[in-house]
């Protein structure tokens, strides 16, 4: 009896001699990808996302994923660390600086070179950017293709890159596009990835790289290692690290590379780019914000503390229950599960300062908040701590306010 699976382009197939035509893979697969068909069961290639669900539900085991052989390789050819530099309409996001100003750091720590990768085309100017923000050196990828971000070109010419030049550590941030991106790469390298890092040092005695993040709820902060592959990949929300001064005096080489149409070819399309407009500041970049928690106790009384951060010229948050409730959308919400922010100045007005709200905006220079109950945590983090009903405090804090600031 052959029990060899059928050959397929995707390392998925259906053993025909096991199945038994069920029909559970059909029913269970979340894009649509199995039918039957002239008493056989089919998997639409450009459907299936090797998710592996229908292998797990098959009773048979009729349905395979080949995985693919890890190629051996010896840890220490593995040497520098790279920020994937990423870009949007041409421009270096942010959070790229900020993980070169962490880079720069754990790069030092090893005694090696910190690389930027940046991906985008008609960009190489920012190139000069990023090594005046301290990479040693920019690796370029400029073509057409690679002016927006789309999954597929990107992943596979970082992972062409990242087989030729052996990088010990690969940051990125973790924004939708370091998500999509690196989840993607970390499968196509078998490697690991750590996503949304607080902390990443290097271990003295061993040198491999420590990467530390909320877990269980942000009860626990754990400490993550990749032992046994390389590269050492990790994800970094925005205003998490600080970025370095512009450093006009730095040099460094630009290195090109060109790719092959097979390796920039996909089957997305990049369509428009849209901006979300729905907050009048952008939260991770606003220097003020008050945010609202449970404690306001309706979504209307959200105007209170908009007029408070109007009068600030600040952003509004949220703690996550309000946003859960639909009182204001998911992306003012501050947290662990929401944005990190680092402003200025973070009133907390009616938000109590759980472990998941601290998280997001611990590391604000000055915390105000503002809370009935005295012995709310979040009194614990403050630096001013007003104890008061907060439809008395923040209105008459506003009048006053506006009275002195135009
Ligand atoms: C996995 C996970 C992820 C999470 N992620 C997030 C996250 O990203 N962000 C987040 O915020 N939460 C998050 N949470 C939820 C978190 O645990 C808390 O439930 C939440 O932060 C509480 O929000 P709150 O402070 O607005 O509400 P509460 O905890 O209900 O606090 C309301 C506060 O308002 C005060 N108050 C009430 N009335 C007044 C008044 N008139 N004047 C002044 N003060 C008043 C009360 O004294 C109280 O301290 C997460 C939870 C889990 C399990």
């Amino acid at each position: 009896m052959n029990q060899e699976p059928k050959s397929n382009s995707l390392p998925i197939s259906i053993i025909e001699e096991y199945c038994t035509i069920c029909g559970i893979c059909i029913d269970s697969c979340p894009v649509g990808a199995i039918k039957e068909e002239n008493e056989k069961i089919l998997i639409d290639e450009t459907l299936c996302t090797l998710c592996g669900v229908c292998v797990s539900i098959c009773e048979e085991g009729a349905i395979v994923i080949e995985k693919e052989e890890r190629v051996a390789f010896k840890l220490e050819d593995y040497k520098g660390v790279w920020v994937f530099s990423e870009q949007r309409r041409g421009k270096v996001e942010p959070v790229a600086y900020e993980l070169l100003g962490k880079g720069r750091e754990l790069a030092d720590k090893l005694d090696c070179n910190l690389t930027a990768a940046l991906l985008g085309h008609n960009i190489a100017e920012e190139a000069e950017k990023l090594i005046q923000k301290g990479a040693d050196n920019v690796i370029l990828a400029d073509e057409p293709e690679l002016a927006n971000y789309r999954p597929e070109p990107y992943a596979n010419v970082l992972k062409e890159l990242v087989l030729e030049c052996k990088p010990e550590i690969i940051l990125a941030g973790s924004t939708t596009i370091g998500r999509s991106l690196f989840g993607r790469l970390a499968v196509g390298l078998s490697t690991g990835l750590t996503a949304d890092c607080t902390g990443l040092d290097i271990d003295k005695e061993d040198k491999k790289l420590i990467q530390t993040r909320p877990a269980f709820g942000g009860n626990i902060m754990a400490t993550i290692i990749t032992p046994n592959t390389r590269p050492q990949m990790a994800t970094v929300r925005h205003k998490v690290m600080k970025e370095l001064p512009f450093d006009k005096s730095r040099r460094g080489e630009i290195i090109r590379k060109n790719f092959s149409k097979e390796i920039l070819n996909t089957k997305s399309k990049f369509i428009e780019f849209v901006e979300d407009l729905s907050q009048r500041v952008k939260l991770t970049d606003a220097d003020i914000i008050v945010s609202g928690g449970r404690g306001l106790g309706s979504p209307e009384n959200f105007k209170i503390i908009q007029s408070l951060a109007d009068v600030l010229h600040g952003a509004v948050g949220a703690s996550r229950p309000v946003v859960d409730e639909g009182w204001i959308p998911f992306s003012h919400q501050v947290g662990q599960t929401g944005k990190t922010v680092s402003p200025q100045l973070y009133i907390a007005i009616g938000i109590s300062g759980s472990v998941q709200h601290l998280a997001g905006m611990q590391s604000s220079e000055v915390i105000v908040a503002i809370n009935k109950d005295s012995n709310a945590p979040v009194f614990n983090v403050c630096d001013y701590g007003i104890v008061g009903d907060l439809f008395e405090v923040v209105p008459l804090l506003t009048k006053k306010l506006k009275a002195v600031i135009k």
